[in-house]
């Protein structure tokens, strides 16, 4: 999962040439974060509409792609604040959910 890696170093210097006063926190990150959920949310329910034969406009997988990316780019955001490690956190979290239901799929650890 180097691509956390990675991202992390963009997240990083992008920032500092976005908020060059450093005033962006949590609470902003939060509601940034949310705000892309809820794109994400509103193709997925536009997706589903053109399923059902519903009128109304409609959405692509494209469109639900680069929703998708800006929440993984956010949940960045917040873990950098924080000092969180996401791939550690993704990694741990994944397997004691496959531990608790029974499941035997794990994240390895990197060598
Ligand atoms: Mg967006």
């Amino acid at each position: 999962m180097a691509e956390f890696t990675t991202l992390r170093a963009a997240n990083e210097a992008r920032q500092k040439e976005w908020d060059k006063g450093a005033k962006i926190d949590l609470s902003y990150r939060g509601n940034e974060m949310a705000g892309e959920t809820g794109e994400a949310c509103n193709i997925i329910k536009k997706l589903e509409r053109e399923r059902l034969g519903i009128v109304g406009s409609r959405a692509t997988l494209e469109q639900l792609a680069e929703e998708l990316a800006d929440v993984i780019i956010c949940v960045d955001l917040i873990a950098m604040s924080v000092g969180i490690n996401m791939e550690a956190a993704v990694r741990s979290k994944f397997n004691v959910t496959s531990e608790k239901v029974g499941l035997k799929t794990r994240l390895a650890v990197p060598l």
